[in-house]
């Protein structure tokens, strides 16, 4: 297995890469956010219950999004690599997901990161919510709350892969194509 992990503050075009991504080295896609997302259209009690936290800029417990990506590994158990995006958001999720990917033999081979300026995040993200539909994407109070959680508690993860090597950054500015030649160099 190749396990993958792309990381970076919300609006670092985790989203758009990771399509490019699974296309090309043909992982599954894990991103809690969709997954979160989904739970909220179908409006099932766990979908009310995160919508309220997301729409704060929060973070959803960590319980609950392990255990949405505990069930979507097992959905896609024969797949040949997982790319995480949006997740793991904690240290207490990285160990988590360390621990799931152990049970498989497996671990993750590669984090990579997108490096983005506050400014430039801002600037996308109030974009993307004129088109979007995504409440947490149009209000910038609920934005710079998110990018506080990011720094508070979703840095820390950076460090955790570091210490085992994994961990690799890049510019995240720039075309969407120059950006997806960075992460194929890093991919190797
Ligand atoms: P962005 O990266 O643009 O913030 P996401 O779609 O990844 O967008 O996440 C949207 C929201 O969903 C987050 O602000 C948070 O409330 C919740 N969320 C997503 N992934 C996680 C996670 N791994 N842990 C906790 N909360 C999460």
């Amino acid at each position: 297995m190749f396990n993958l992990i792309l990381f970076g503050p919300p609006g670092s075009g985790k989203g758009t890469q990771s399509e490019k991504i699974i296309e090309r080295f043909g992982l599954k896609h894990l991103s809690t956010g969709d997954l979160l997302r989904s739970e909220i259209a179908n409006a099932t009690p766990l979908g009310m219950q995160a919508k309220e936290i997301m729409d704060k800029g929060q973070l959803v417990p960590d319980a609950v999004v392990v255990g949405m990506i505990r069930s979507a590994m097992e959905r896609h158990a024969d797949a040949k690599g997982f790319l995480f995006d949006g997740f793991p958001r904690t240290v207490a999720q990285a160990e988590a997901l360390d621990a799931l990917l152990a049970e498989k033999g497996a671990s993750i081979n590669l984090m990579i990161a997108l490096i983005v300026s506050d400014e430039e995040l801002i600037k996308r993200l109030l974009q993307r919510g004129l088109t979007s539909g995504r409440s947490d994407d149009s209000n910038e109070t609920v934005i710079r709350a998110r990018i506080e959680e990011y720094q508070n508690k979703t840095t820390a993860v950076a460090g955790h892969y570091r210490a085992l090597n994994r961990y690799t950054s890049i510019p995240g500015e720039g075309s969407i194509e120059d950006i997806f030649e960075r992460i194929c160099e890093v991919m190797g």
